[in-house]
C-alpha cells in the first residue's frame, strides 16, 4: 500500500488563494513586522519565505534589523510604536536573537492581537506549527477523538501547544522528550495512531516504531542529514510503512508560513473593525 502524502505545499498554495480573495473582498492592507537580529543562515531562509508568501498574497512585509546597538529598552520603544500604528498588523521575533536581548520580555511587549507568532500568553492566536498541523490533518479528512497520539518534543513553541490542542480534540494524547528512553518512545510509538515528530533528531523515528500501514506520522522537524540535505525525523525505511506522512519539505514548512500570513491577514480585519467601530 502506498503511504498518503499529506501535502502541505499544495495546501498552502490553495490557502494563498483563499486569502488573497479575503484581502480583495475587504478591502484590507495587511503589514507584517519581522524584527531581527544578526541573523544566522537558518533565519535567513525562514526570512526569505516569509517574504515571500507575503508577496504572493499581497502582505507588505518589513524586516527591522536590529543595529548592533540596540538593547530590548530601545527595541521595546520600536515595539510601542508599531503597537500603537493602525496600519501594522503582525509583529514577530524572528529567533534565535542574540543573547543581550531579553526575548520572553520582548514577545510579551508585543500587542496580543498583533502577535501572529501566538507566543504572547494572552495571544489572539495560537502558536503556528501546531496550528498548520491541526489544520493540515483535518483538510485531509483524519479525526482526533479518541485517538492514540505521540507528540515527540516539549518545547514551549511546538510540542506542548500541540499535545494541548490534540487533548481540546478528545484526543489521548502522550509526550515524550529527551528523558524518554528509546525502549519507552518505541513502545509509545507503535501503539500510536498519530506521531508527530518535533525532536531535530533525523532518523529518530524507525520503522520498527510503527503499526504497518496505520500510523500517520506528522514530521514537523527540519534537520540536515549528512549529505546536507534538509530532512524530518522520520527515518526514510519508515515512510514506506505509515498510512500517512508528512514530507519534509513541503510539509508542514509551507502550511506553518501560511499559518502566519492567515494571523496577520485576521489581524488586519480585526484591527480595521475595531478602528472603524470607534
Ligand atoms: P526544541 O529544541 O526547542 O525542542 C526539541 C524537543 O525534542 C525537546 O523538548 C526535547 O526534549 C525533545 N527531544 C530531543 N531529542 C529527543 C530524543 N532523542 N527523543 C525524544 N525527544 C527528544 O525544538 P523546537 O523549537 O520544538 O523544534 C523542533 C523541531 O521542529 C526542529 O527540528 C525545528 O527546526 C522544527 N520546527 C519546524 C517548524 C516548521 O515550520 N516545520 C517550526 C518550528 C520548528
Amino acid at each position: 500500500m502506498t503511504p498518503h502524502i499529506i501535502d502541505g505545499k499544495a495546501m498552502a498554495k490553495a490557502s494563498e488563494a483563499s486569502l488573497k480573495e479575503m484581502i480583495k473582498a475587504l478591502d484590507l492592507s495587511p503589514k507584517l513586522i519581522i524584527v531581527t537580529a544578526e541573523p544566522d543562515e537558518a533565519s535567513k531562509v525562514y526570512m526569505r519565505n516569509k517574504r515571500k508568501a507575503c508577496e504572493r498574497i499581497g502582505i507588505e512585509c518589513e524586516v527591522f534589523e536590529c543595529p548592533p546597538s540596540m538593547t530590548t529598552d530601545t527595541l521595546l520603544l520600536e515595539l510601542t510604536l508599531w503597537n500603537n500604528d493602525p496600519a501594522v498588523s503582525g509583529i514577530i521575533v524572528q529567533l534565535p536573537m542574540p543573547e543581550r536581548f531579553d526575548v520572553k520580555k520582548i514577545q510579551r511587549a508585543i500587542d496580543p492581537i498583533k502577535d501572529v507568532d501566538g507566543f504572547h500568553p494572552f495571544s489572539k492566536h495560537n502558536p503556528c506549527t501546531p496550528e498548520a498541523v491541526i489544520t493540515m490533518l483535518m483538510n485531509d479528512g483524519f479525526e482526533f477523538e479518541n485517538k492514540r497520539c505521540v507528540v515527540i518534543g516539549r518545547s514551549d513553541i511546538v510540542g506542548i501547544p500541540l499535545a494541548n490542542m490534540l487533548r481540546d480534540r478528545n484526543a489521548n494524547v502522550t509526550v515524550c522528550h529527551s528523558k524518554t528512553s528509546s525502549q519507552y518512545l518505541s513502545e509509545y510509538c507503535r501503539h500510536a495512531d498519530y506521531i508527530f515528530c518535533a525532536a531535530g533528531v533525523p532518523g529518530l523515528v524507525r520503522p520498527e516504531y510503527l503499526m504497518y500501514g496505520q500510523s500517520v506520522v506528522v514530521d514537523i522537524s527540519i534537520n540536515r542529514n549528512n549529505a546536507g540535505e534538509l530532512c524530518g525525523d522520520l527515518h526514510s525505511e519508515a515512510i514506506p510503512l505509515t498510512l500517512a506522512y508528512t514530507p519534509v519539505p513541503g510539509g508542514v514548512g509551507p502550511m506553518t508560513v501560511n499559518t502566519l500570513m492567515l494571523h496577520t491577514v485576521m489581524a488586519c480585519a480585526e484591527i480595521k473593525r475595531a478602528n472603524s467601530s470607534i
